[in-house]
């Protein structure tokens, strides 16, 4: 495996770490019943839907963290995978996980503003 990128795959093995902790503290809370009360059970209901979106947000930034390092693996990582051009090294260390330079990101973030 390419040693440049050694850093790299620490903080995302340790990102990985923590976002499965979290995961698993989370789905943990949701197996908990809720009580007799309307109103607990109310209460409950909007935490549930609150956990549900933390718990998609949580796996999808799984999901980045491992693709990022099979790129490591894979020896694509720190490649911008819509212009394959290098990505800074300002930007990897913020947010190894990403897959695009900060122009495509940009851009497509100016594309997804355009779609809303
Ligand atoms: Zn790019």
């Amino acid at each position: 495996m390419a040693r440049r990128w050694r850093k790299y795959q620490e903080l995302l093995e340790t990102r990985r770490r923590e976002l499965i902790g979290e995961l698993a503290a989370r789905r943990e809370q949701m197996a908990i019943e809720p009580g007799g009360d309307p109103m607990d059970r109310m209460r409950s209901f909007s935490q549930r839907e609150l956990a549900v979106r933390t718990l998609n947000l949580l796996s999808a930034m799984l999901a980045e963290v491992d693709a990022a390092l099979d790129r490591i693996r894979e020896g694509s990582f720190g490649v911008c995978r819509a212009c394959g051009r290098p990505i800074g090294a300002r930007r990897l260390n913020a947010l190894p996980w990403c897959s695009l330079c900060l122009r495509c990101q940009e851009a497509a973030d100016r594309d997804e503003r355009e779609a809303a």
